[in-house]
């Protein structure tokens, strides 16, 4: 049975606000052309209002409630000192059109955001305005265009993409005209290097690469692989998506990365995947750096003895223009800054070792029972196959069967290049404890699928709703279903 809408709790009369007497002076209305005559709003009490939703929140799963292993999503659980700090009012009460005289606190809060994305990614510069990492992807292959335009380099229309990729890679590459190269991954899981070999010459505008990539693991040739993009005219575009394993160990702009975007809300703890805004700054080398999006925050005066610097907006030489309104999502930068700082570089170097070590120890207590197709050191993740010989169980079957014990399932079906993919990422700060009752909630739907396959099949059972159909959410998207006209039994 589906639950009510608000619109079929709403009574006519009913009211949850109370509008204080005006003091000001009445307008009239717009010209008629404007107004709808009709406008259904649902009424209802406050009451009812609170409960609907409170009632609709328990279907919901968070990090806050339990175990969220969704790789490649980077699930960390969120301190509330983030919140704390966003909700500053001083931050809240301000508008990105004020002088900038009245706002050099939140201007220095940018600037100082810029420098320590630069010192922890090894990049000369970095711009905050990107709204998430495929915004981030798409402003950085627009700034590798416009390298490679303003040098009267035309011919360079390819971009190189390991076939581990995420799929934001090769669309924001085809957005921008761009032909797309699929390089395999050889049988390490590391990108192939005769067949990159082969694909290098001088229409390649780049390569985008994911490191460590999606199987979690670190291209053990990552060295060579940006040296024969370089030697053929290239850039590398980097994928930060992964740098929850590499913070204080890697720096990208070290390995020769020419650009790379940051996902805040993965890395650097910001609520998301229904939770909020992202965020996606990016970083650039040198010879990128004047083609940035403007503006940028920087110092346009100096300090003085006894006056601050003075934080302002600046233009880059050859900039491809916003990329987004003001600043980007800026509350979200205000959390990731707080996470900063609360963890000092020592800190975010222990996240890193954790979330490394917690995958790993995952990965050597698992592996007897499923099959890791690529059984070396694993980074921040790892991903297994989610079948058994001689049994019709999916992945998805598996991801199912999870949720009656309380977890919420891996990443499925991704990447591509593994059967039955399932994609596991705990996170740092899992104990000991959630990842041993984790594998044994594992180990338990392997003894099933002999045992017992037809729970795994039919599960999840102890959901608020059973199995849902995967495809029609997506095939016939309703987005208005609280309407009475897109109502459905
Ligand atoms: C999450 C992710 C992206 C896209 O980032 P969004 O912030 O979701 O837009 C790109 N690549 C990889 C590898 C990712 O995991």
């Amino acid at each position: 049975m589906r639950e009510p809408t608000i619109f079929e709790l709403s009574s006519p009369g009913r009211t949850g606000v109370t509008f204080p007497t005006s003091d000001v002076p009445a307008y009239a209305l717009p010209d008629a052309s404007l107004l709808r005559a009709e406008l259904p709003l649902p009424e209802l009490a406050e009451v009812d209002v609170v409960r609907h939703y409170m009632h609709l929140s328990r279907y919901n799963y968070s990090v806050d409630e339990g175990f969220y292993p969704l790789g490649s999503c980077t699930m960390k659980y969120n301190p509330k000192i983030n919140e704390d700090t966003c909700r500053l009012p001083g931050f809240v009460f301000s508008h990105p059109l004020q002088p900038i005289e009245t706002v050099q606190g939140n201007l220095a809060l940018l600037f100082e955001m810029q420098e320590w994305l630069k010192e922890i990614s090894g990049f000369n510069e970095v711009t905050l305005q990107p709204a998430a990492g495929a915004h981030g992807e798409f402003c950085g292959v627009l700034m590798m265009r416009a390298y490679h335009k303003a040098r009267g380099d035309a011919k360079r229309i390819k971009m190189l993409i390991p076939d581990a990729a995420h799929g934001t890679n090769p669309a924001s590459a085809g957005m921008l005209g761009m032909e797309v190269v699929t390089i395999p991954s050889d049988a390490h899981g590391n990108v192939d290097l005769v067949a990159l070999k082969a694909a290098c010459d001088d229409t390649v505008v780049g390569m985008m690469l994911t490191n460590p990539n999606t199987l979690g693991l670190f291209d053990q040739n990552i060295v060579e692989v940006v040296r024969l993009v370089r030697d053929c005219g290239g850039l590398m575009y980097g994928d930060g998506a992964n740098l929850n394993a590499l913070l204080g160990i890697v720096r990208p702009g070290d390995l020769g990365f020419d650009v790379m975007h940051f996902n805040l809300h993965k890395t650097f703890a910001v609520p998301h995947g229904g939770g909020g805004p992202g965020s996606g700054p990016v970083g650039v080398s040198e010879r990128l750096a004047e083609f940035l999006p403007s503006p940028l925050i920087g110092i346009v005066e100096e300090a003085e003895e006894d006056t601050p610097p003075l934080y302002g907006y600046i233009t880059p030489k050859q900039t491809i223009g916003r990329m987004k309104a003001f600043h980007g999502h800026f509350g979200a930068i205000v959390r990731s800054y707080t996470y900063i700082a609360m963890h000092g570089p020592q800190g975010l170097k222990d996240v890193s070792q954790y979330a490394v070590l917690n995958a790993n120890y995952l990965m050597a207590r698992l592996k007897t029972y499923y099959k890791v197709p690529f059984d070396r050191i694993c980074m921040h993740e790892f991903v297994m196959e989610g079948r058994f010989e001689g049994t019709d169980i999916r992945a998805l079957d598996i991801s199912k069967r999870l949720m009656d014990y309380k977890f919420h399932p891996p990443t499925n079906y991704f990447p591509l290049i593994v059967h039955e993919a399932l994609m596991i990422e705990p996170t740092e700060t899992e104990n000991k404890q959630t990842l041993d009752a984790f594998v044994d909630a594992l180990v338990s739907i392997a003894n099933e699928a002999h045992t017992n396959p037809d729970i795994i099949k039919t599960a999840p059972h102890d959901t608020p709703f059973g199995r849902m159909d995967e495809v029609k959410a997506a095939r016939e998207l309703v987005l208005c279903c609280w309407l009475p006209e897109n109502l459905e039994d």
